[in-house]
């Protein structure tokens, strides 16, 4: 008994449920710690999995591990993604509903990885034919192509996600995958054109240079020098330590054939990226007149080639702006800095439509028109609540979409722990919570929310701006509790606050949002005459990417805001239909070290990532449940009735087996198929009686 106990100790619990001290965040942070050290990264708040991120690899994902895992119960073995992996595609298949697993946390604890353990786990233990082993492989490969042209090394994370991902794994009534598709979300467009010190736009413009053979190079226009590419200077961080360019480039060509792209098209893919560069590097010199001309004349040369547009209209497409005067089309020139502007919206276009363009591509690729899907199983891999010095218009988005995940994960956890109660019938206590609706209203309300403000902003001629649209949401949303301004009520200045500043009260925190910007990234405007050239293009990619239709559209295309949120609506409908577990990712420092504890990073993360409040609902009334046959097979030994066996009732079985042990009455409720016990150490005592 003494040496369980130390144990525990050494170790912690597997289930934050079994912490004696469960509302209290330090006794939260010491079990992660305990179980940090000895390598034990996954811990369960229920059926939840915490996830730390090790910083360095495991012995704990090989394919003994894998079978290990298969159709065994929670709590019978350590707390692993793979149980978590088995057991939705477990209640799959025998509950017949489609699953949904939820991986959150902040940048760099570890999302991405988790969601590709979770697809090896299935495209290794799932059953196979020749053709499932077709889509398992694209289903694998398609991770390093969205990542080599969605991922990008940031300050944060070396390789980070910059949109968001959601995957469905499709399965046949054999429960072999047999498809999959993907949504992906708002890519961060901007990195583009501009990169934060010590930053890097996405890998793959580095890849190619690195990577790429002296002939394609040379038919792209490229030099073997990342130092010489505008759009690649920003960060001064052309090399990483952790990044092999060069032999990424490899996984990406041969992950592109795999995906089942032809040589024509990877030669058309790279046109497009290369011709991104170039326009990086397109300048401009002003005329007497104040007006811009390029300068650079082979840059133009090669773009026209590459995007196979004309170069003549499009160097003036570069420089002008087309405006419709008494009914005439005139060509109106653009000074420097619009010129400029210009064509980083032209650059950070052609590279997101390029991108949606590839997930489209693979998606077609994931078809299997000849089997049919039974049920599926979605990975969610999305950006976590982000808070900066300085946040913008993507991290009020990102804040959004986070309190929209709060919001789905209250209703289906309250709603199933309510309505495992009733079906159990027991008494359920209702827990007070948060409930974050009133924010996603305040962002997302037709008409009064803060969106339906910024695009109102955005549709009005003459002097809308920044600072207009932060004195609209003053007047509409002003005495919301959830929303702060530099102005206060009685006329006076909140100091803390800048004149062009609001702050959100969001569920995991305050957040301060500069509005600079927010106009312009959210019309995300590109001038009529730039598409009306890549409209002409005759690479077969920008001609998927640049609609005619476009053109004669009356329709002013939906705002980047307006489209997030429908998109996001989509998701939530797609998640609320399916059956969902989580995985809530933790970033042990920023350090990016093996071994290193932050505790005050971890306690941050706990908070945003609302556990406390889960292990809080989840110890409301039971700390642990589980089936009678489940409880009884595990504990029989301790009571001379029911061992061997027990042949009556399961749930006679279990009262006799409980009163042996002593429990008192308020310790443990019986339900119709399941033991509920109130208290950790009942539990504990029991476990410690199997090992004397
Ligand atoms: P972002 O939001 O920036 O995309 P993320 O949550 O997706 O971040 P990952 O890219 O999954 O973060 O993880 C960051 C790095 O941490 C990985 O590149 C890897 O080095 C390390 N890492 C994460 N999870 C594990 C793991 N289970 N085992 C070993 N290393 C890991
Ligand atoms: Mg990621």
């Amino acid at each position: 008994m003494e040496s369980a106990l130390t144990a525990r100790d050494r170790v912690g619990v597997q289930d934050f449920v079994l912490l004696e001290n469960y509302t209290s965040e330090a006794a939260f942070v010491e079990n992660l710690r305990r179980r940090f050290k000895e390598n034990l990264i996954y811990t369960y708040i229920g059926s939840v999995l915490v996830s730390m991120n090790p910083y360095k690899e495991l012995e704990i994902y090989s394919r003994q591990h894998m079978d290990r895992y298969r159709g065994v119960s929670f709590f019978e073995i350590s707390p692993h993604i793979y149980a978590v992996s088995d057991n939705a595609y477990r209640s799959m298949r025998t509950e017949r509903r489609d699953q949904c697993i939820l991986i959150s946390g902040e940048s760099g604890a570890g999302k991405t990885e988790a969601s590709k353990k979770v697809l090896q786990y299935y495209a290794v233990t799932c059953p196979a034919s020749e053709q499932v082993q077709t889509v398992k492989d694209r289903l694998l490969q398609s991770n390093p192509v969205l990542e080599a042209f969605g991922n990008a090394k940031t300050l944060r994370n070396d390789n980070s996600s910059r949109f968001g991902k959601y995957m469905d794994v499709q399965f046949d009534f054999r429960g072999a995958p047999v498809g999959g598709h993907i949504l992906n979300y708002l890519l961060e467009k901007s990195r583009v054109v501009h990169q934060n010190h010590g930053e890097r736009n996405f890998h793959i413009f580095y890849q190619l240079i690195e990577g790429g053979e002296e002939d394609l190079l040379r038919r792209l226009g490229l030099e073997r020098n990342p130092q010489l590419y505008q759009y690649l200077v920003k960060g001064n961080c052309p090399k990483v330590s952790s990044i092999n360019d060069r032999n990424e480039w490899k996984v990406v060509r041969k992950a592109l054939s795999i995906i089942g792209f032809c040589e024509e098209e990877v030669e058309e893919l790279l046109n497009i990226i290369a011709s991104v560069l170039h326009l990086g590097n397109v300048h401009f010199e002003e005329e007497d007149s104040g007006s811009a001309a390029v300068t650079t004349e082979t840059q133009i040369k090669y773009l026209a080639r590459l995007l196979a547009v004309d170069g003549t209209l499009l160097k003036e497409a570069l420089t002008h702006k087309k405006i419709t005067a008494k009914g005439e089309e005139l060509m109106s020139p653009l000074n420097l800095e619009q010129a400029a502007s210009a064509r980083d919206a032209l650059s950070k276009a052609v590279y997101g439509r390029t991108f949606t363009w590839l997930v489209n591509k693979i998606n077609a690729s994931l078809v299997y028109p000849t089997s049919r899907s039974a049920s599926v199983i979605g990975l969610l891999d999305i950006y976590g609540f982000e808070v900066f010095q300085h946040n913008s218009f993507e991290q009020f988005c990102i804040n959004y979409c986070n309190e929209k995940l709060q919001q789905l994960f209250i209703e289906l956890t309250l709603k199933s722990e309510q309505e495992e109660y009733e079906s159990e019938g027991i008494a359920w206590e209702p827990v007070p919570f948060f409930n974050n609706k009133i924010i996603c209203d305040l962002v997302e309300e037709k008409f009064r929310g803060i969106i339906s403000i910024l695009d109102e902003e955005c549709l009005r001629p003459g002097d809308a701006s920044d600072i207009t649209f932060l004195e609209k949401l003053e007047d509409t949303v002003g005495g919301h509790p959830h929303f702060v301004t530099h102005k206060l009520a009685d006329g006076k200045v909140r100091k803390v606050l800048g004149r062009d500043e609001f702050r959100l009260l969001h569920y995991a925190g305050e957040v301060n949002y500069s509005v600079n910007g927010f106009l312009d990234k959210n019309n995300d405007l590109l001038f009529r005459n730039l598409k009306e050239v890549m409209c002409q293009s005759e690479n077969n990619i920008v001609t998927q990417c640049f609609d005619r239709d476009e053109l004669t559209d009356k329709k002013r295309p939906e705002t980047t805001a307006t489209q997030f949120k429908n998109s996001l609506a989509k998701l939530m409908e797609i998640l609320m239909s399916k059956e969902p577990s989580y995985i809530r990712c933790i970033k042990p420092n920023d350090a990016k070290q093996p071994g290193r504890f932050d505790e005050m990073l971890i306690r941050h993360q706990v908070k945003y990532l609302g556990l406390m409040e889960n292990l809080r609902v989840r110890r409301a009334g039971f700390a642990y449940r589980r089936r009678y046959e489940v409880f009884l097979q595990r504990y029989k030994p301790l009571c001379p009735e029911t061992w061997p066996n027990w042949d009556g009732r399961l749930a006679d079985g279990v009262s006799t087996l409980v009163k042996h042990l002593g429990y008192k009455p308020d310790e443990f409720k019986l339900g119709r198929s399941k033991i509920f016990i109130r208290f950790p150490k009942t539990l504990f005592a029991t476990e410690d009686a199997l090992e004397v």
